[in-house]
Order: C-alpha cells, then sequence, then structure tokens
C-alpha cells in the first residue's frame, strides 16, 4: 500500500517531441511531491535539454520509464485521466481540473492510475482518448486555451498536491515559532525605555504613541528570534549612546 495515494499516480507524457518539455514536466512533478514519470515514445530521450529544465529533478528523469506504446504505460492502472486543451466533439466525461484532482485522489486510494498528456502540436487522439474514463480541462480563458505541455503538468501537480492534503505553507515556514507574548511584552519595554531616555516619548503622548508602535509591530507578527533581534540592536543603541542614560527601571534582561 501506498503512504500517500498520489504515490500511486503515473504522469504519462505521450509522445513529447521537445526534451525541454520533459525537463519541465520532472520538475513541476517533483515540487509537488509526484515522482513516477513515464513517456511513450518520446522524439529525443535523454537528452540535454531534458536535463537542463529538470534543474534539481534529474532523479525523476533517471528512473522515467520510456514505454514504445499506450499499452505498455497504462498497464495495471485502474483509471485514466487524459487531460486536452480543447473540447472534443465525442463526450468523455469531462472535468475541469479542480475537480479531477479530487476525483483522482479517490480513485489513487483503490490503486495506480495514470493523467495523460498530449503531444505539443496535436495532443491525444481520440483513439488515446478512448482509454481514458475522465477527460480533463484546465480552465482558461476564453479564446486560447493551449498551455505549454509542462505547464500544463504543473496546473495539475499543484491541483493534486492540494486535494491530497497538502499544508498551504512549507513545514518550516508555518514552524516558526511567534513570539510568545511575555516575549513581545520585553521587546515593548525596553523600546519605551529608550525612547523615553532620548526625549522621543513625552508625556502627554506617550501612551497614544506607544500604542501606535505596537500596532505597528503587532502586525508584522515577530517570531521568537525577529523579537531577539530587534532586542539586540536596541542593546546595542543603549550602549552606543553611553551607558546611564537610560531608564532601565523599565526594561527586563535579555
Ligand atoms: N494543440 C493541442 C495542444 C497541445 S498542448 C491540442 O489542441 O490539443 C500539449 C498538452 O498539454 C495537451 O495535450 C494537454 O495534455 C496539455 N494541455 C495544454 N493545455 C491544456 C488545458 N487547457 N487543459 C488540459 N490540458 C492541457
Amino acid at each position: 500500500m501506498a503512504d500517500t495515494p498520489l504515490e500511486n499516480l503515473r504522469i504519462v507524457l505521450v509522445e513529447p517531441s521537445h526534451p525541454g518539455n520533459i525537463g519541465a514536466a520532472a520538475r513541476a512533478m517533483k515540487v509537488m511531491g509526484l515522482h513516477h514519470l513515464v513517456l511513450v515514445n518520446p522524439l529525443r530521450f535523454p537528452a540535454a535539454e531534458a536535463v537542463a529544465m529538470a534543474s534539481g529533478a534529474e532523479d525523476l528523469l533517471d528512473r522515467a520509464e520510456v514505454c514504445a506504446d499506450l499499452d505498455a504505460a497504462l498497464r495495471g492502472c485502474r483509471r485514466v485521466y487524459g487531460t486536452s486543451a480543447r473540447s472534443r466533439h465525442v463526450s468523455w466525461p469531462n472535468l475541469g481540473a479542480r475537480a479531477a484532482a479530487t476525483s483522482l485522489c479517490t480513485d489513487l486510494q483503490a490503486g495506480p492510475c495514470a493523467l495523460l498528456f498530449g503531444r505539443e502540436r496535436t495532443g491525444l487522439s481520440n483513439a488515446e482518448l478512448d482509454r481514458c474514463q475522465v477527460l480533463v480541462t484546465i480552465p482558461t480563458a476564453d479564446r486560447y486555451s493551449s498551455l505549454n505541455l509542462g505547464q500544463a503538468v504543473q496546473v495539475l501537480a499543484y491541483e493534486l498536491f492540494m486535494a491530497a492534503g497538502a499544508e498551504p505553507f512549507p513545514a518550516g515556514e508555518s514552524a516558526t515559532p511567534m513570539a510568545a507574548a511575555e516575549e513581545r511584552e520585553g521587546f515593548y519595554r525596553h523600546l519605551q525605555g529608550i525612547l523615553q531616555a532620548c526625549g522621543f516619548l513625552q508625556a502627554p503622548r506617550e501612551t497614544q504613541m506607544m500604542r501606535r508602535l505596537r500596532r505597528l509591530f503587532d502586525r508584522a507578527t515577530p517570531s521568537a528570534n525577529e523579537i531577539h533581534i530587534l532586542r539586540g540592536i536596541l542593546t546595542e543603541l543603549e550602549r552606543w549612546a553611553g551607558k546611564g542614560k537610560v531608564d532601565r527601571k523599565n526594561q527586563d534582561s535579555l
């Protein structure tokens, strides 16, 4: 059983003619946690342009499966989704990118599935779309609906990543702890002491001014580390101004 449903997904590029697009697709996949790239009869692969465009996702290119035909690419797949920039005369069940990603995530829980992308010039043939249970279209402005192949892979990879329950922010960013109330208060007391000492804060507007300064810093939702930096700056300013000039009763230690 796969760790996440996305492990079961194959991104299949049918007869891509520009190796750069293969590299761009690999990069688009890797940033969204997709790993299984399948190439059906690529015009040129391996190729230096693919490596150049992969830019850090060369491992996906190394592990890419190259198949001689669609049958081989789809072996073992439970459900196949095909992408198309155009609406077709024959009616396939057609979903937009976002709804398709949700539906595909559900299907992936049952086993391997494939998402097919067509040729740069002509897309997928009707015979190839016959192999698909669902047709996927990325919504676009009316007149021009055709995305570059690598960019189409990026949009769908992103939608799949989000549909699979990704955190809206990278772990590193969301893990930055916001400063605690007592850390913020320590900073405000420190700031107030210095602003009094240098003559900037004067009655009767002192309270009002401190309130405005609090609003300003609070809007930035500083982290504990950032508060530490701000206090470091204040401490250096005090040292620079000459010890003893600042009324230290308003401060606590760093
Ligand atoms: N002239 C072709 C365009 C191919 S673009 C055509 O009309 O089909 C290359 C591939 O990118 C397409 O086969 C499809 O897989 C994908 N693609 C491009 N734009 C798309 C869109 N708006 N929705 C879904 N897939 C798209």
